[in-house]
Parts: structure tokens; sequence; C-alpha cells
């Protein structure tokens, strides 16, 4: 099963609603594959604009 992906901040979202922006627009259409631990010395964090930890997508459809 795909799991789903906000469409907003890329996070990977387990309930109805994304926990970082309170989007519940998602896409089951996505590829790569991310674990963020240190957003603040992240490289891939400052490219998504992601500022909490979690798990993200790279690609989003
Ligand atoms: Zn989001």
């Amino acid at each position: 099963m795909a799991e789903k992906v906000c469409k907003s901040c890329h996070r990977i979202v387990e309930g109805k609603v994304c926990p970082v922006c309170k989007e519940s627009s998602f896409s089951r259409d996505w590829s790569g594959y991310v674990v963020i631990i240190d957003p603040k010395n992240s490289k891939i964090a400052e490219r998504l604009g992601v500022d909490k930890p979690g798990r993200y997508a790279l690609r989003v459809r």
C-alpha cells in the first residue's frame, strides 16, 4: 500500500491531516524518500522548505 504525502510540505502522512501544515490535500504519486532528523543542519530540509523532523518525499506529482 502506498503511503500518502502532503502536497504542500511533502511530509509522509499517516493520519487524515498533515501534522505540519494542517492540510488534507494528499498525493499517492510520489518518489524519493528522505528522513530528516535535524532540519536546521540539513541541506535537503532547506531545499524542501522543511523545518520539522520527519519523513518526506523528494518529488510529489
Ligand atoms: Zn503538509
